[in-house]
């Protein structure tokens, strides 16, 4: 694993953006490796499940945007340097009516009706304290689909996290989302500051005008690397358990000093060189389990589960023949922002489904605790790939050594820190916990009992008809 983890997060693979030279190297690499170990290719004689996209590039050549609060000289002209754009088509608005969504009057937000923003430009703010506000709002607005939302960010904390580009699939419109603008600076809070909630009295209107040009659209051809083993029993066989992690990370920072790239060797390089490991090693046993296995790794995790979700609508194995997928995140790092993480994993869903059992029993056969995170099990169980697979009712459950990490999304995520002796332990169990579920005569169970499984369970029983 150490030698798979140096080349796959060395500085040659550029972080693994998605999409990226980097990423189609980390693909033929994996590959190449479920073909060394022996698994069958997952796709018409090959280890690619090829997922045509479109990347989606703001432009910025032409951005002209001015809004008014109505009274003189109260104007903000938009910096583009204080712009970040999510837009599907250009913009062009002529004195369009600014709402200001004012998360401070709880009133406002719980009253927000689609009617009132229909047509309009929403003007609102990222501010932590009003989180729940703010979420509250989207479901409104994601019905009622406003001209533009505006959301200012004066410090820049949900700027920062929003990708230079993003990711359409060209048969579900689903992923792409409504036009958004996020203004950071100081010159947008004061204008946001001196607006007054709703909509300003008619005599002065506050509104915005301009242009934004359309973003550009570049297909690009993605892919997720799938491998079989083929289970020993004939009746059983034709259903399978899947095992896995996503080869994709963040790609590199600008151009500017120092070191300017993300490799991503806990994020999710450990995951990846660990389905790699338990391939082999299960490929190499006598006796096979009596279900098969899929070994699988995705692209686009971090752009928003993208190639889990892409494999979801176009699964390679059916979906009701689908048992049960055990994901793997950050095995690699013992070092934890919460301490020393030894011998130790948690699932996410921990309480969602049988996998935490069969984990449970592997973990008591090879000295690994398999325990339940308090904080985490159930708000990280969305943060992963195994939702993609839980939309679609498969039971699905994410394995991780350490939720965060000093150098979590930071360029300090490099292949010489992780603890392989550690995470060879964990893989054991891994390994185990996946022969024990396609070995075993019942299939892998999502825990009806748990009111947070609804969604899934639904999906669940729906399956059969997909
Ligand atoms: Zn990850």
């Amino acid at each position: 694993m150490r030698g798979d983890l140096s080349f796959l997060a060395s500085d040659l693979l550029e972080g693994r953006d998605t999409p990226s030279r980097g990423l189609d190297i980390a693909a033929e690499y994996i590959a190449a490796q479920f073909r060394t170990a022996g698994l069958e290719p997952g796709v018409a004689g090959d280890y690619f499940q090829n997922a045509p996209m479109v990347v989606v590039e703001p432009s910025y050549a032409n951005f002209d945007l001015k809004l008014s609060r109505g009274g003189r000289g109260e104007e903000l002209v938009v910096n583009p340097d204080d712009a970040v754009l999510r837009l599907n088509a250009a913009l062009d608005l002529d004195q369009a009516p600014l709402f200001k969504l004012d998360l401070a009057d709880a009133d406002l937000v719980e009253k927000l009706t689609a009617g009132q923003v229909e047509g309009k430009v929403v003007i609102t703010e990222f501010n932590p304290k009003f989180g729940s506000r703010l979420r509250a709002a989207n479901r409104i607005l994601r019905t009622a689909k406003p001209t533009l939302t505006i959301l200012v960010d004066p410090m820049g904390l949900r700027a920062h996290q929003e990708p230079g580009h993003r990711l359409e699939s060209p048969d579900d419109p689903s992923i792409s989302g409504s036009p958004r603008l996020t203004l950071t600076g100081e010159a947008a809070a004061r204008f946001y500051a001196a607006l007054k909630p709703g909509t300003a009295s008619p005599g002065m209107p506050a509104s915005i005008t301009g242009h934004v040009d359309a973003p550009i659209r570049k297909q690009v051809m993605l892919r997720n690397v799938v491998g079989i083993l083929r289970g020993s029993d004939p009746a059983l066989r034709d259903t399978c358990v899947m095992l896995t992690a996503h080869y994709d990370h963040l790609g590199m920072r600008p151009p500017n000093s120092g070191d300017r790239i993300y490799n991503g060797a806990n994020d999710d390089g450990s995951g990846t060189v660990s389905v790699i490991e338990v391939a082999r090693a299960l490929a190499g046993l006598k006796q096979r389990p009596r279900r098969s296995i899929l070994f699988m790794t995705f692209f686009g995790e971090e752009e928003g589960l993208i190639g889990s979700e892409y494999y979801a609508h176009h699964p390679v194995w059916p979906l009701d023949k689908t048992v049960a997928q055990l994901n793997l995140e950050q095995v690699g790092r013992t070092d934890s922002t919460e301490g020393p993480q030894l011998s130790n994993a948690t699932l996410t869903g921990f309480d969602y489904s049988d996998i935490t059992s069969y984990v449970q029993r592997a973990g008591a056969s090879t000295g690994v605790r398999i325990y339940k995170h308090a904080r985490n099990s159930d708000a990280y169980f969305g943060s992963s790939d195994n939702l993609s697979l839980a939309e679609v009712g498969v039971p699905a459950e994410t394995l991780a050594v350490a939720f965060d990490f000093p150098d979590y999304h930071a360029v300090g995520d490099e292949w010489q820190k992780i603890d392989y002796d550690n995470m060879a332990k964990v893989d054991r169990a891994v390994a185990l916990a996946l022969y024990l579920m396609a070995d075993s005569d019942q299939p892998v169970r999502w825990n009806e009992a748990n009111p947070k499984t609804a969604p899934y369970v639904k999906a669940w029983k729906q399956r059969e008809q997909r």
